[in-house]
């Protein structure tokens, strides 16, 4: 007996999987998924129920209401963009090349197309955008500038080799995009592959594949041969239906640089996937700090194209400078105006470099933190010591902050790990390394982007060091220490001073670095500081009790007579 595919089935039908899926819930086949097989005799069941449903005259099919729109999701489904990610040698290059053989109709000028950063594969009539710069560096980086350009991520896993540190990095990395995920499991050809293998090892890193129960979609597949790579492309469609990716090319501007380069002929050139709204030739346009108005827009073949709309790669020509990838496009009034923007932001960048001084240590830079979260990119030498690492942190506890480790991996600290903390600028993104290195360029790329890196011989001195980070988040612990009391005995008004208390020192002493609190009646009306301490005309550091003495609270003249001021010290607790 031949079994079918519940997706191949959606595509005999001509509608999208998502559909015929929701409409077998209602023939009470709930359960089934797009990659689940069913027999001849339930495939044609399924078809005549779905015919019927479609058909207007039939009295009885049901008709669903119309789902409320979302204001995120207008427009129409747009291509899904579509990044490969995984470890090195595990297919990743191969994979993009087996696609775009097989799908990416050929160019302008004799075929000749050239590579500039994505492409679109077309399946079934329906665009896919691949970004075909591979592996989680690029993913990350465009994260990290605050962009966030893919919908969809592949992770690929090579069959003979497992889950290796590469793919974990992929991991980690995907979950802290939030984008959903496909597995490739690649090389099914060779004769160690082992699919077991790889699916029970995702599992442990919770990606449970569909066959187990779980709803991680997985294809086996072979990118040297070809085998899967269409099951692959039908599952990203699917995905894109299950995830409804729209855009509309009315809309906003939505647009991001994926890469740029210098062109000796053509000047700066960038390459920018348009997620929403249309980007068009003569538009003026600011990408960070350089500027232009759209010369030309080439596709992905080589060829010019007036416009690039929702889920659309385009080569920009005509800007001022070759912008930073992940940057995003800002379509403006005019050249002037985009000139002006562009000039104003290389200006800043330059004033903020030369006032910046980086935050050397976790604590100087913990004190500007606005949020109660600590991110920690966690390395070590070996698997052991990462565990042993991992066991410390989890082991630190601080009220009312989290901690929580987004990454831990075995080997050097390197620039994609600070790519990856610093994704998370907004939460308090630190790295730390038991017994491995920096190396060059992450300790360069942890400098321009303010994120701390420190690594530890000792592992008690890291959990110590990030214990007291975390501590440190709540803000100083504060002891105070009443020193003195004094009572107002009456108040003066001084024209340009503000109001001056007389007063007797009942107990202890009033000293002039002191704070203040102010009682009327046992009841606190203020908590302040105090801004002079005089004693006849002359201005003291502290009066003694059974003195009298004026004093002056800093921006407040309220005080009155019989008022009690209460002098005390403030001591920072050092955590
Ligand atoms: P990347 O580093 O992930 O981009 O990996 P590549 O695409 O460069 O592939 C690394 C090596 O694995 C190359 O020699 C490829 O020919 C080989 N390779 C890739 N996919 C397959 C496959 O499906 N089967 C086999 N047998 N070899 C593959």
């Amino acid at each position: 007996m031949t079994k079918k595919r519940v997706y191949e089935i959606a595509r005999d039908l001509g509608v999208p999987s998502k559909e015929l899926l929701e409409a077998l819930v209602e023939l009470g086949m709930p359960g089934l998924r797009a990659v689940s097989t069913v027999t001849d005799e339930e495939a044609e069941l399924i078809r005549a129920f779905f015919r019927d449903r479609q058909a207007p005259a039939a009295p009885e099919a049901p008709r669903r209401p119309e789902p409320p729109p979302s204001p995120k999701r207008e427009g129409t489904p747009r291509p899904p963009i579509v990044a490969v990610l995984g470890h090195i040698d595990h297919g990743k290059t191969t994979l993009l090349d087996a696609i775009r053989k097989a799908h990416v109709a050929e160019g302008e000028a004799g075929g000749i197309t050239q590579s500039i950063g994505a492409y679109q594969a077309v399946v079934h009539g329906r665009a896919i955008t691949f970004i075909d710069t591979p592996g989680h560096r690029a993913f990350t980086a465009m994260r990290a500038r605050g962009a966030q350009v893919t919908d969809i991520a592949i992770l690929v896993v090579a069959a003979d080799d497992g889950v290796m540190a590469q793919t974990l990095e992929a991991v980690d990395h995907i979950k802290a995009a939030g984008v959903p995920v496909i597995v490739a499991i690649n090389k099914m050809d060779k004769p160690g592959a082992s699919k077991d293998r790889v699916l029970s090892d995702l599992a442990k890193l919770g990606y449970t594949p569909e066959e187990w129960g779980g709803s991680t979609v997985m294809v086996p597949l072979s990118a040297l041969t070809g085998q899967g790579v269409d099951e692959l492309l039908e599952m990203i469609l699917l995905v894109a239906d299950m995830e409804g990716i729209y855009g509309d090319p009315e809309g906003d501007l939505e647009a991001m640089v994926i890469e740029s380069s210098l062109d000796s002929g053509r000047g700066p050139l960038a390459t920018v996937i348009v997620r929403n709204g249309t980007l068009r030739e003569r538009d003026a346009i600011v990408v960070g700090a350089t500027w232009g108005r759209i010369r030309a827009l080439h596709d992905h073949r080589g060829g010019r194209i007036p416009a690039a709309g929702p889920g659309t790669p385009a080569v920009v020509l005509g800007l001022s400078g070759v912008p930073v990838a992940g940057e995003k496009v800002e379509r403006v009034e005019g050249p002037n105006e985009a000139r002006r923007i562009a000039e104003e932001r290389s200006r800043a960048t330059v004033d903020e470099r030369r006032a910046a001084r980086p935050p050397r240590t976790f604590e100087e830079l913990i004190q500007v933190a606005q949020t109660k979260q600590l991110v920690v990119v966690l390395k070590a030498a070996s698997v052991g010591a990462l565990e042993a690492a991992r066991h410390e942190l989890g082991n630190l506890k601080a009220d009312g902050v989290e901690l929580e480790i987004l990454h831990a991996g075995v080997g050097p600290i390197t620039e994609t790990d600070v790519l990856l903390a610093s994704a998370e600028q907004d939460m308090q993104p630190l790295i730390v390394g038991f017994a491995v290195k920096v190396d060059g360029k992450a300790a360069r790329l942890a400098e321009q982007r303010n994120v701390p890196v420190r690594t530890y011989d000792i592992i008690y001195d890291l959990a110590q060091d990030v214990g007291r980070a975390l501590r440190r988040l709540l803000g100083p612990e504060l002891r105070e220490t009443k020193i003195g009391e004094a009572e107002v005995l009456k108040t003066f008004d001084i024209d340009g001073v503000g109001r001056v208390a007389g007063c007797s020192v009942r107990s202890g002493r009033v000293v002039r670095s002191g704070k203040v609190k102010v009682y009327r009646d046992g009841e606190g009306v203020f908590a302040g500081e105090i801004a002079s301490l005089k004693r006849f005309t002359d201005d003291v550091r502290e009066v003694l009790a059974g003195r009298e003495c004026g004093i002056r609270i800093r921006d407040w003249n309220d005080v009155q007579p019989g008022d009690t001021i209460e002098i005390y010290t403030v001591e920072e607790i050092s955590v």
